[in-house]
């Protein structure tokens, strides 16, 4: 089974995803903390990342760089979820080394398409260079 990783402090939103990432057939690995989400990606080799960046203690975008310094994990979709919007926050975002963003709140009805468009994105991306 695919794995999916989600970096979520907030039990009703990490329960939506998981819910909406099960449906669609992914095994969830669930963080509820930068380092924890640092550990287990270079542990469990999820296929995407789901980050909030609202986290306590590291937030989702160093754990980002943390994951993305690391060589092997170069490649891996990091999709974030962000509940403010910001002027400047999305170059911040981006500079992170996210490769989309969505902002909350999560509606599960459209989250897994939304999720596979990015990722299929990548795909599309990657088959070109
Ligand atoms: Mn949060």
């Amino acid at each position: 089974m695919k794995k999916a990783m989600v970096v979520e402090d907030n039990k009703d939103n990490l329960k939506l995803i998981s819910y909406a990432l099960q449906r669609s057939g992914y095994e969830v690995i669930a963080a509820a903390t930068g380092e924890e989400g640092l550990e287990l990606a270079l542990r469990e080799r999820p296929c995407f990342i789901i980050m909030d960046i609202n986290l306590p203690g590291i937030d989702g975008l160093e754990t980002t760089r943390r994951i993305r310094s690391s060589e092997r994990d170069r490649k891996l979709p990091i999709i974030a979820m962000t509940s403010f919007a910001m002027a400047g926050d999305r170059e911040r975002i981006i500079a992170a080394g996210v490769d989309a963003y969505f902002e909350k709140p999560i509606d599960p009805l459209t989250i897994m398409e939304k999720i596979h468009e990015i990722l299929r994105g990548r795909t599309d991306e990657n088959s070109d260079s």
